[in-house]
């Protein structure tokens, strides 16, 4: 009966969260500045009677937001909406559905191409739906709508404010390829186990200049920069698991004839665990720390983003996957198979303080058709999810906090 009065206000809803959807689609906002997405999320939510904090020093960072909305006594659930688009120009092609149907990118080289619009829509159209429910409800909801996801930059900061510390149950999920499923009709899956743990480093580096002509005179960034990339990218391979490493970005001096003074280096680290990638990163600091001294050189080294690897509660995934009764698995197949989900995701900073904390967390996959893989100018997704995506969360939600729960 839930279901089916959840499913019946899914549908009414969903012709707004698609002109939600496509308001934000239409206006890319980068990591960190996401500010009139932010404002929507929060005019629309209070409007449904969600207390709302924001900022950083309530939710950890400025564009953040987190939506509460008290159900009587009960456990908390929160559920987590990654806001950031990517700086991607987004394709101009007929075909290409926001341009056939007049919404794509405003915002000239940002493109919402990870779906993060759609995940803050349906974060959003959830919010609608159990606000509507809240009657047959106990307990409290906390939707959490995150900044930067991008680079692995705005979950820490999140996780640390603390907000999630009396969490006792945290939902996440991603619109992803329904080709991952391989041949499964579902399209969701509950929970991801295993994701690769990640780093992002910038390296600057600071020399001496001096007459291209009497280079003993300077002290050279170019040969630190030229043998930090050749090393960093020859590290040894770890026979525990796959690790990555890539200098995406390499930029030094200034004229042909100058003796390089400034260099900067971008670069990551992954690892299938989080031990792998502690094994990368700490090489990649020794490289980049000895490629300065052997040049005299200096450099300076920053953290820009990190995610440790994704690890979901599988007793919670399988009451999940119990409500909706597929796929027969309720994880993608882990390490023995490869690598689960072969990308990154900050969330897991917000997964592991909530386990950290006593509380289970997952995190889901909404298996969808997609065009282009993600973060390609011509990404876009099949809107279905959406409604999709708001019974995954609004349905564990009701079934979690239900006043008539067996537990
Ligand atoms: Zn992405
Ligand atoms: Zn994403």
């Amino acid at each position: 009966m839930r279901m089916e009065e959840l499913d019946a206000l899914a549908s009414e809803l969903f012709p707004e969260v698609v002109r939600i959807r496509r308001k934000l689609h239409e206006n890319p906002e980068p990591g960190f500045e996401e500010w009139e997405t932010s404002r929507m999320v929060q005019q629309i939510l209070k409007a449904h009677g969600y207390i709302i904090k924001t900022g950083k020093e309530a939710v950890g960072s400025f564009t953040g937001v987190l939506a509460s909305l008290y159900c009587g006594p009960g456990p908390v659930i929160a559920m987590r909406f990654d806001m950031d688009a990517l700086p991607v120009s987004e394709c101009e092609k007929e075909s290409h559905i926001p341009v056939k149907e007049g919404f794509c990118s405003r915002r000239e080289g940002w493109m919402h191409a990870c779906g993060h619009d759609g995940h803050t829509a349906i974060g959003i159209g959830t919010g609608i739906l159990l606000s509507r429910m809240r009657g047959k409800l106990s307990g409290t909801i906390q939707l959490l709508f995150q900044p930067a996801e991008e680079g692995c930059r705005g979950a820490k900061a999140m996780a640390d404010s603390g907000i999630l510390d009396n969490t006792d149950y945290f939902l996440a999920a991603h619109i992803y390829s329904r080709e991952i499923l391989k041949g499964e009709e579902a399209d969701f899956l509950p929970a991801v186990e295993g994701s690769l743990a990640t780093t992002k480093l910038n390296a600057v580096f600071h020399g001496r200049t001096a007459h291209g002509s009497m280079p003993q005179e300077g002290d050279n960034v170019n040969l630190s920069l030229a043998s930090a990339l050749l090393n960093l990218q020859a590290i040894p391979r770890n026979s525990r698991g796959a690790t990555f490493i890539n200098v995406g970005t390499i930029n030094g001096g200034t004229g042909r004839n100058v003796i390089a003074d400034q260099g900067k280096l971008e670069l990551e680290v992954r690892g299938e665990t989080s031990e792998l990638n502690q094994y990368m990163e700490e090489y990649a600091l020794r490289i980049l720390k000895a490629c300065a001294m052997m040049h005299n050189t200096r450099v300076e080294i920053e953290t820009t983003g990190s995610a440790p690897s994704i690890h979901s509660d599988l007793q919670l995934a399988e009451r999940i996957r119990k409500l909706f009764g597929t796929p027969e698995s309720p994880v993608i197949p882990s390490r023995k198979t490869g690598i689960s989900f072969p990308a990154s995701e900050d969330v897991a900073h917000l997964m592991k303080r909530v386990q950290e904390h006593g509380g289970q967390a997952v995190f889901m996959l909404l298996a969808t058709e997609t065009r282009a893989a993600l973060h390609q100018p011509d990404f876009d997704f099949n809107e279905e999810i959406l409604k999709k995506g708001m019974l995954v969360f609004s349905e564990t939600t009701t079934a979690l906090l239900s006043k008539t729960r067996p537990d």
